[in-house]
C-alpha cells in the first residue's frame, strides 16, 4: 500500500508522462507535415498560388516547432521527487523510460 504522499508523486509523474507522450505525438505530426510539405512544393512549386519561399519557410517552421515540442516534453519528464530526467538504458524511446515503475535515481515509486 502506498501513502498519500506517494500517491501524489505517482499522480504528478503520470501527468508529466502524458505531456511527454502528447508532445512526442505532436512533434511527429509536425515533422511529418513539414517533410510532406517540402515534397509537395518540389512537385507543385506554385501550390495554391503561394510562392515556393513561403511554403519553404512554413515547412521549416513546422520542423522547428516539432523539435521544440519534443524537447519541451523531454525536459519536463522528470521524477517529481528528485527532479532528474528519467533516462533509460533499456526499452529505448528517445533515451527515456516510457513506463518506469520506479525512478532510476532515487527509487521513488512512479506507477
Ligand atoms: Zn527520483
Amino acid at each position: 500500500m502506498s501513502s498519500p504522499r506517494e500517491e501524489r508523486v505517482i499522480e504528478e509523474f503520470q501527468r508529466r508522462r502524458q505531456t511527454l507522450l502528447r508532445n512526442f505525438a505532436l512533434a511527429m505530426v509536425l515533422i511529418g507535415l513539414g517533410l510532406g510539405l517540402r515534397q509537395l512544393i518540389d512537385s507543385y512549386p506554385n501550390f495554391l498560388g503561394i510562392g515556393v519561399n513561403t511554403w519553404r519557410a512554413l515547412s521549416i517552421a513546422q520542423l522547428i516547432s516539432g523539435v521544440v515540442f519534443a524537447v519541451t516534453g523531454f525536459n519536463q519528464y522528470k521524477c517529481p521527487v528528485c527532479d532528474k530526467i528519467l533516462r533509460a538504458h533499456d526499452k529505448y524511446y528517445l533515451g527515456v523510460a516510457i513506463n518506469p515503475d520506479k525512478c532510476p535515481h532515487c527509487g521513488a515509486r512512479l506507477s
